[in-house]
């Protein structure tokens, strides 16, 4: 199925060569506290290695990039989105039966290996073009082998770096394991040198609030013994009225909490939920924007003033929801300013959660989250000259508060640039839209769905 899927399916694009090229004259924010921002300043690639740092960079014979009038940044970092499911944009909503899980269930069985490859490659096909370059593709509908190999397949067809954490179908039993006799499998055959050294992987279990006590024993004990990290959902509040407590704290106590764990949401979590987390060095993963819709209001503040590493996530673009890290970055700080009197955050702080820390999180601070030489060239452009920017007086200010995908001017991941002048030039973005459309009309005719009259255009 892979195989046929390689030969018929990947055809909306192919990366471009890792050059040697110099940015010349951004202003360079590089998330490096030794290095900070450095106005005016030329950085050096070689072989996808941020090579030198500096004012008049030598470089000759080398492809010159004029970073005059732009910031330079280190790519944004998501660190939870579920990429199978921006199939569902626009299904859902606030309509009778259009809520999420309704959707989400109805649409789950009818994915095809193929369909997760192209759900995937439209949400990586956005995140590259808002400036991200890294993504936790954080499956939740894992049904067969072959829908694990296509997500990875594009996540190497378009470039990113991105860790994978293997699931389980959605809504699988909770007295049901998880299929760990494939997870080896799928261990061995996605090395670091079958994913061109930018897949790293990890699980998505469901743990004690969704299964019984054997089965997270065995899913836990089974990743820690083949030294993957985990996340695991804490959102009960998404479907219990009246959950207003996380219980996290109970998970210290099962020995099931680490750095090796990542918590997504916990947006009720008290007091001693969050010393849990802190003592444990967990981290936490927010996904503001769809917490604000369906959960309550994330727990900034209270997380970051005990210590737990806390980094920003997409989480899906099928509820009301892009891959704008801007927003994310804005509504966060927006929010936490009306919640807490003394919230203590800045948009530096913002953009920190969006880029080093969500390294940090993903196990990946040595390779990106910052423009430090030796790291991978994960870079973004962004023009200080749009109207939503000027006057730039303070740069990390201005692109956390004014700043929109749309002036993402450049996106170099691993090396690559995959976004130039504005424009995605690796990928027929015309055709990942029509091939989007041809599986979701297809998927909802076999689910005995209405197909909307806007997806019946050719
Ligand atoms: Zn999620």
């Amino acid at each position: 199925m892979v195989e046929a899927l390689r030969d018929a399916e990947r055809s909306a694009g192919s990366l471009p060569a890792r050059g040697d090229f110099v940015i010349r004259g951004a202003h360079v924010v590089t998330m490096d506290p030794a290095l900070g921002d450095i106005p005016g300043a030329d950085v050096l690639v070689r072989d996808g290695v941020i090579a030198v740092i500096g004012k008049d960079v030598p470089a000759a014979n080398v492809q010159a990039i004029s970073g005059s009038g732009m910031i330079l940044l280190p790519g944004f970092v998501d660190t939870h989105w579920h990429l199978w499911n921006s199939f569902m944009r626009g299904l859902i909503g606030d309509g009778p039966g259009r809520d999420y899980f309704s959707v989400k269930r109805g649409l789950a069985p009818y994915y095809r290996p193929v369909d997760f490859y192209r759900a995937a490659r439209l949400a990586l096909a956005e995140a590259l073009d808002c400036g991200i370059t890294t993504v936790h593709n954080w499956d939740h509908n894992l049904r067969t082998p072959e829908d694990a190999d296509a997500n990875i397949l594009a996540q190497l067809d378009m470039g990113v770096r991105a860790r994978f954490s293997y699931g389980c179908p959605d809504n699988f039993a909770r007295d049901r394991v998880m299929d760990l006799d494939d997870l080896e499998r799928f261990r061995g055959q996605w090395t670091p040198q079958a994913t061109d050294d930018r897949v790293t992987l990890g699980v998505a279990l469901r743990g004690p609030f969704r299964t019984e006590p054997d089965i997270y024993r065995r899913e836990w004990d089974a990743a820690r013994k083949a030294g993957l990290p985990i996340t695991m959902h804490c959102d009960r509040c998404m479907r219990e009225a009246g959950c207003h407590r996380c219980d996290i704290a109970s998970m210290r106590e099962k020995g099931l909490l680490g750095p090796d764990v990542q918590i997504v949401h916990a947006v009720h979590a008290g007091p001693a939920d969050i010393e849990a987390m802190a003592e444990t060095r967990t981290h936490l993963s927010l996904s503001p924007q769809t917490e604000l819709r369906t959960m309550g209001f994330p727990k900034v503040a209270e997380m970051l003033g005990a210590g737990v590493l806390v980094s920003l996530s997409i989480d899906t673009t099928a509820t009301p929801c892009n891959a704008d890290m801007f927003s994310q970055m804005r509504v966060t700080l927006s929010t936490e300013m009306a919640r807490v009197e003394k919230a203590g955050l800045t948009p530096r702080r913002m953009l920190q959660m969006a880029t080093i820390d969500g390294a940090r999180d993903l196990g990946l601070a040595e390779k990106t989250g910052s423009i430090t030489p030796g790291k991978r060239a994960d870079l973004i452009l962004l023009r200080m000259n749009d109207l939503n920017m000027v006057p730039c007086s303070d740069p990390v200010d201005v692109l956390v508060l004014s700043g929109l995908p749309q002036n993402v001017d450049t996106v170099i991941a691993d090396g690559r640039i995959l976004k130039r002048g504005g424009k995605l030039v690796a990928v027929d973005v015309e055709q990942i839209a029509a091939e989007t459309r041809n599986s979701v009309t297809r998927m909802l005719q076999v689910a005995g769905w209405q197909v909307p009259p806007a997806l019946q255009v050719s």
